[in-house]
Order: structure tokens, then C-alpha cells, then sequence
């Protein structure tokens, strides 16, 4: 049994397109997926598919570089978050590659989320790019410790990871990890305590080796995990079970079919 921890599949991409996705999800024993909410706008959507389909979870959150969008009040998260389907706070986080200038207005609407997330007791998703020292700050000072959760598709370095799972997180490896030259990602992927790791797809993004190029999609995490078991020379049942696990311990999600 696989899971991916973090995929979008509510993006137009898709539309009409999920009978086929949640076949593909079986035939790779991928048995649920995470879809991540990235606007609210985009929100009844998102819990729509975790409604009508057992095998999904959703989140609710505003994005890092949903620059046009109004951030949420801690409310606007809290209320949504009520919902049984709805297992994280997030995306949130900080992304300095992407967006540039002054960007408070980012750091504000990450401090929401972390209150957020305390206020209804579930875990963070959490979005870093080049933006590891204040991510980890505001993380520490919001007292993000406190509802843990998860650092998705994890690029930063090993010293990042290794503050991050001091903070109670998980971290996430995406498709990048089969990428021929993401040597460090690579490295990475051996140095998380396995009892520490999530897989996701980031789909549409991310496509893994050997569907790189394609739309990607959350039965493609197997490709994830069949990597992170070859380099670090284990099953790829041992790394489906243990991600598997950490998924659950991590999101308690209050029914699963
Ligand atoms: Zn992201
Ligand atoms: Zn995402």
C-alpha cells in the first residue's frame, strides 16, 4: 500500500478525468492521495473530491504564490477545517525563488496558517524555497512544534530537514528524487530516518522518471518509492509500509474505507 502525501488534482487538468486517475491510483496499490488546496476560491472543489471518493483526503489553505489572492483570516481556515475529509492546514510556507520584493504580506499569511493549525489541532503542509531561515523561524516563533506536520516536496538541505523533524515534521520527496541529476535530493532521501518520510506526486507537477515530461498523477508515487528503496537498498515494501504508517500517524485521518 502506497500513499501520495500531496497532490492537486483538482486543477482543470483533470476535470473529468478522475475515474481514470483513481484507476491508475489502484493499479499501482496506491490506495490515497492527498489533494492540497492552494486557494479558497478552489476550496468546494477540493473538498468535493475528498467527499466523493473514499480513497481522498483534502487540505485547506492558501498558497505562498497565490500572490493575487486575499490571504485568510485564521477563521476563514478554522471554519473550513472542520470538515472530517479535511486533514491539514496548508499549502502554506514561504517561497523566496518564485516571488521577490517585500514579501511580509508572505510571512504574515504563514503565521495564519500556523494559527490556524494550532486553533483546530491539525498538521501543517508547508511550501520552503530558498526561504529555509525564515521558514524555520516563524515555525519556531508560531510554535509550529506544537501540531507538527509535514515539509512538502523537500529540496532544502539535510541541516534543514534535520531542524524540521526537531520541530515534530515529516519530510516529503517528490518525483525530483529520480531526476538523473538531483544528486542531493538523492542524498537526502538517504539520510531522513525512514520513520520520518513521506512520498507524494505534487501532481501535475514533477512527473517522476519514466513518465517525466507527462502530466504527473498520484498512482506515479510509486515511482517515488521504488527510488528511495534502491538507493537506500531496501524493499519497496518496507518504504510503502513505513510511509503508509507516517501518513496516518501524521494525519489521523477519522475514517479510512
Ligand atoms: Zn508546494
Ligand atoms: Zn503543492
Amino acid at each position: 500500500m502506497l500513499i501520495d502525501s500531496h497532490c492537486h488534482i483538482d486543477f482543470e487538468e483533470y476535470a473529468g478525468r478522475i475515474p481514470q486517475i483513481l484507476e491508475e491510483m489502484a493499479r499501482n496499490q496506491v490506495t490515497h492521495a492527498l489533494c492540497v488546496c492552494v486557494n479558497l476560491a478552489d476550496f468546494p472543489r477540493v473538498l468535493a473530491l475528498a467527499e466523493s471518493h473514499f480513497q481522498l483526503f483534502a487540505s485547506v489553505g492558501v498558497h505562498p504564490d497565490q500572490i493575487e489572492d486575499a490571504s485568510p483570516t485564521v477563521n476563514d481556515l478554522v471554519e473550513r477545517a472542520r470538515h472530517p475529509k479535511i486533514v491539514a492546514i496548508g499549502e502554506t510556507g514561504l517561497d523566496y525563488y518564485r516571488q521577490n520584493g517585500d514579501l511580509e504580506w508572505q510571512r504574515a499569511r504563514f503565521r495564519t496558517h500556523i494559527r490556524a493549525a494550532r486553533e483546530c489541532g491539525k498538521p501543517l503542509i508547508i511550501h520552503t524555497r530558498e526561504a529555509g531561515e525564515d521558514t524555520l523561524r516563524i515555525m519556531r516563533e508560531e510554535g509550529a512544534s506544537q501540531t507538527g506536520g509535514v515539509m512538502h516536496c523537500f529540496t532544502e538541505t539535510l541541516e534543514l530537514a534535520r531542524a524540521a523533524i526537531d520541530l515534530n515534521f515529516y519530510i516529503s520527496f517528490s518525483g525530483i528524487v529520480t531526476f538523473k541529476n538531483a544528486l542531493a535530493i538523492k542524498e537526502l532521501a538517504k539520510s531522513v530516518p525512514l520513520e520520518r518520510m513521506l512520498i507524494e506526486t505534487d501532481s501535475p507537477y514533477l512527473a517522476p522518471v519514466p513518465q517525466r515530461g507527462k502530466t504527473n498523477q498520484p498512482g506515479w508515487v510509486r515511482h517515488v518509492a521504488e527510488e528511495i528503496a534502491r538507493l537506500r537498498g531496501i524493499s519497496l515494501e518496507a518504504v510503502a509500509k513505513a510511509t503508509s504508517a507516517n501518513f496516518f500517524r501524521l494525519f489521523k485521518p477519522d475514517f479510512i474505507l
